[in-house]
């Protein structure tokens, strides 16, 4: 679900992170695995300042494996602690929590050097609406907590959850808004489902997707929706083509192109046509 921001709700949100990260040792950034750079608002870098963090490229089952790998190494060559994962497999602490004991170990050598005794490394989730951040909290406290919906400025008691062995986790997650650079990372925003289908129009939307994945690979678009279309034609052509091959009239013989763009974007916002990465790692 996602909402509408406004100056005051981010105001909000972005006073509420701060104060929640004064609480933690290490921030676990969720990002859509196939916008890791659209699905980033910088803002969490100006606010966390040099807090360790834990990038987790969620979503991963719908993104291109290889890309995924790249993005893992630009991370990581950036001192952060990648890890691409499904957000509602089980056992995904397990893929956490080692990143996030190599990521604070400065901090509790330098504690131990002062003579404090050991406690659990505290850490919260924060990322943009949508990328998976309540499904990674439930998974991870194995039931129900983090509230669905993303309210920001509805404040709740707030309790730690434990989180593998050695850590504890806010269980409710930092929320910060998409942001939008220009109109390509609205329409990608869009196209991965973390923004509402009212802010960006869907047609462009889809005409956006479609280029991408001929670009890309024409073949396996093609196979998909059982059409021959190449990335040189018409983009009318291509609705053409899907519409008649999908059935989608609108009474007649005419194509109902709304309903041929909702379906396109339903198909690549589900990851029906395979794993697509629609922010490139070495841009
Ligand atoms: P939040 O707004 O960041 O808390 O996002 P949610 O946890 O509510 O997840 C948004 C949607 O993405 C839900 O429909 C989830 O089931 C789905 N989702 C979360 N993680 C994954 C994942 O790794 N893969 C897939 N395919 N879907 C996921």
């Amino acid at each position: 679900m996602s909402i509408n921001w406004f100056p005051g709700h981010m105001a909000k949100a972005r006073r509420e992170v701060e104060e929640n990260l004064k609480k933690v040792d290490v921030v676990i950034e969720i990002l859509d695995a196939r916008i890791p750079h659209s699905s980033h608002n910088p803002m969490l870098d100006e606010i966390t300042q040099h807090k360790p963090r834990v990038v987790v490229l969620n979503k991963v089952d719908m993104a291109d494996r290889k890309e995924t790998d790249a993005w893992m190494a630009r991370f990581k060559s950036e001192g952060k602690y990648p890890v691409a994962l499904d957000g509602r497999n089980n056992h995904i602490i397990k893929k956490i929590e080692p990143l996030a004991v190599r990521a604070t170990a400065e901090i509790f050598e330098r504690m131990e050097k002062k003579g404090i005794g050991r406690r659990a490394i505290r850490a919260m989730i924060i990322g943009i609406p949508n990328v998976g951040k309540s499904t990674v909290i439930n998974n991870i406290a194995k039931k129900k907590i983090a509230k669905t919906g993303n309210t920001p400025g509805v404040t709740k008691q707030q309790q730690w959850i434990k989180a593998g062995e050695q850590m504890e986790l806010l269980d409710t997650p930092g929320i910060l808004w998409p942001k939008f650079e220009d109109e390509i990372t609205g329409r990608k925003l869009s196209l991965t489902g973390a923004i509402k289908d009212a802010v960006v129009p869907l047609d462009e939307v889809a005409i956006y997707g479609i280029e991408f994945l001929l670009a890309h690979d024409p073949e396996r678009f093609n196979q998909f929706y059982n059409i021959n279309v190449s990335p040189s034609d018409e983009i009318v052509d291509v609705f053409d083509a899907i519409g008649k091959s999908r059935g989608l009239k609108a009474g007649g013989n005419e194509i109902n192109y709304e309903a041929v763009t909702n379906r396109i974007i339903y198909d690549i916002r589900n990851g029906k046509i395979g794993g697509y990465t629609f922010d490139k790692a070495d841009a």
